[in-house]
């Protein structure tokens, strides 16, 4: 009996994939093309749970395109939930209320008509989710939500509606004594807001994790000591970077490489690796190089690890495997290597 994570190179974007003998389930759509080639390769017939972590587009697709997702799929597969983003099934209505002149309503409500068929029929069930509220158990599965709390994601919605990563869902995954924890896009806010929550528990070892998907494809927030406080709480053994080479945000952000480095040489840690989809300009360009690209990435896409896979037994002993077999190779080539700590900051 194993468990296996799979982190799609959908490049700066999310799309995990979760499977047991018996259970699957997604985290996040962040590139529907690279998830449906992978549901055919694998001959998937069906998947038990699908969370969105929140509703910027590098993790959920519009409703109009999750309506064809749902449509296409659910013909050749079961889809058994979906955890939509807070609110979103509201939000689009409202809109499409505030803008009858826009020629896409037509189609947003027809893509709203849609899901709401397949929810009344329980052909695909939908509902948000929020930390204490339901859980996924399947066998030695279970996937919870850590954040936000219903409290915290209603509060935060009536004063700054805009700040969606800081009430991305955080998902904790336990498989007997393996746990991962994926981070989303959590920022800001919504970062403290965790972070309180995990430090004020009776018990915060219980946070303690083997793998981290580190937060917003390797941006540093301006409370990047929080983060680091965050990161040394859950004490993983391996830091996992879903990013994009492409990225126009200088993504990723060296600041967040000192940090993991930081953990990594700190003798009372237990992170030993840090590893990437994608490469990204911080692996190939010098600090000098950079401070003249503003934000802008690199111009094609090259894969570091590409599809990531960490496969674990109950105990928590798991191993990783990359789709890219010749990965040593190529970061032993990259200039200021990131995920080998050799990014240029000086
Ligand atoms: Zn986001
Ligand atoms: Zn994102
Ligand atoms: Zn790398």
């Amino acid at each position: 009996m194993t468990c296996q994570l799979t982190f799609l190179p959908v490049g700066n974007a999310d799309s995990i994939v979760i499977q047991t003998d018996n259970s699957l389930v997604v985290v996040d759509l962040g590139n529907l093309n690279v998830l449906e080639e992978w549901l055919e390769k694998h001959e998937i017939s069906k998947i038990d749970r699908i969370y969105i972590t929140h509703a910027h587009g590098d993790h959920f697709p519009s409703l109009i395109r999750l309506a064809n997702f749902i449509s296409t799929w659910n013909s050749k597969i079961s889809i058994g939930k979906i955890h939509l983003p807070y609110k979103v099934i509201e939000i689009a209505r409202k809109k499409i209320l505030a803008n009858t002149a826009n020629s896409k309503n037509g189609s947003l409500n027809l893509a709203l008509q849609r899901i709401k068929e397949w929810s009344d029929s329980r052909a695909v069930k939908l509902s948000p989710i929020v930390r204490d509220g339901e859980e996924y158990s399947e066998g030695l599965i279970k996937i919870e939500a850590l954040h936000p709390s219903q409290f915290y994601v209603e509060n935060h919605l009536a004063i700054s509606g805009s700040k969606l990563n800081e009430i991305s869902i955080v998902l904790q995954i336990s498989y007997g004594d393996f746990s991962a924890l994926l981070l989303a896009d959590i920022e800001g806010a919504g970062l403290t807001d965790l972070l309180r929550f995990l430090q004020n528990s009776s018990d915060s070892t219980i946070f303690k994790t083997n793998i981290v998907k580190i937060p917003h494809h390797g941006a540093y927030p301006p409370n990047g000591n929080e983060l680091k406080d965050l990161l040394a709480l859950v004490d993983a053994e391996i830091a996992i970077l879903s990013v994009g080479s492409k990225n126009p945000y200088g993504h990723v952000e060296p600041a967040l490489f000192n940090a993991l480095i930081e953990l990594q040489n700190n003798n009372t840690q237990r992170l030993n690796k840090f590893i990437c989809t994608e490469v990204t300009r911080t692996c190939i360009h010098s600090k000098l190089e950079r401070s003249s690209m503003g934000k802008s990435g690199l111009s094609t896409p090259q894969k570091c690890a590409g599809e990531i896979v960490i496969i674990t037994n109950n105990l928590g002993e798991w191993q990783l495997k990359t789709e890219m077999t010749n990965h040593s190779a190529k970061i032993a080539s990259l200039s200021h290597a990131a995920c080998d700590g050799r990014v240029d900051i000086s």
